[in-house]
């Protein structure tokens, strides 16, 4: 963790969850108790989730936005509509969507100004692959992607190792603090005393049982949790790991 900066619990459902799952969010919300927790549920329930965590101590967040207030752009959702279904986070840059969506760095980064113009946190994801690690790359692309995607303005910044994610693989600790070492003191060098404080999360295969090494390393301020973030016991236990 860094001094003075407030751990974040992030869950990530991807494209998972019907109505029946809302069981699974009102446990998150009922077990819920210390470290900041937010869920990022599909868009399609994002308005059933907000009622139901209204007045929580959970934060809703959503998994996208689009660059654009308003207009024709069939099937995008804004960071303004976002705000007015009860958001406070929204995840831009997800591996999955730069990989899927071909997203680049500077789409995401205007993605993420959209979200600090409609008054949501972005999540920004940044992360390398296994050839990049292989290759000795990783802390290039990842200060690169920061470079290009991270916008001025209060912002989360995700470390998610592709390779991680969903596999059950994670880097070792030792990997994992010298990244979050990097991107520290890139965001010192870059924005400061907002940079001192900027929440760095480590997502990518985090489990009950790996969540307290990997939450106990230095400027590791939480987690973006995936599959684990499916079942409120799991999440619940990740977060309990920060205690
Ligand atoms: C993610 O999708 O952001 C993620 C970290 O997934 P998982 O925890 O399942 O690896």
């Amino acid at each position: 963790m860094t001094p003075n900066v407030r751990p974040l619990i992030a869950g990530n459902w991807k494209m998972n969850g019907l109505t029946a799952s809302l069981a699974e969010m009102r446990a998150i919300r009922d077990g819920a108790n210390g470290p900041d927790i937010a869920v990022c549920p599909p868009a399609t329930l994002l308005s059933q989730a907000a009622a139901l965590l209204k007045g929580s101590a959970v934060a809703l967040g959503a998994q996208d936005c689009a660059v654009q207030a308003s207009g024709a752009f069939t099937g995008d959702i804004s960071a303004e509509m976002l705000k007015d279904a009860g958001c406070v986070y929204v995840i831009v840059g997800h591996s999955e969507r730069r990989a899927g969506h071909n997203e680049t760095d500077a789409i995401v980064m205007a993605k993420a100004e959209a979200a600090l113009r409609a008054g949501l946190t972005p999540i920004v994801c940044v992360g390398e692959t296994r050839a990049e690690r292989e290759a000795g790359e990783a802390l290039a692309v990842v200060s690169g992607q920061v470079r290009g995607s991270l916008p001025d303005g209060l912002a989360v910044v995700a470390y998610e190792p592709i390779w991680a994610i969903g596999t059950g693989l994670t880097p070792t600790p030792q990997d994992v603090a010298e990244m979050h070492k990097m991107l520290r003191d890139l965001l010192v060098s870059l924005r400061g005393a907002e940079g001192a404080k900027t929440r760095l999360l480590y997502g990518g295969s985090v489990k009950p049982a790996n969540a307290r090494e990997l939450l106990g390393l230095p400027h590791v301020d939480g987690a973006l949790v995936g599959g684990a973030s499916l079942k409120a016991q799991e999440f619940l236990a990740i977060a309990a790991a920060l205690a």
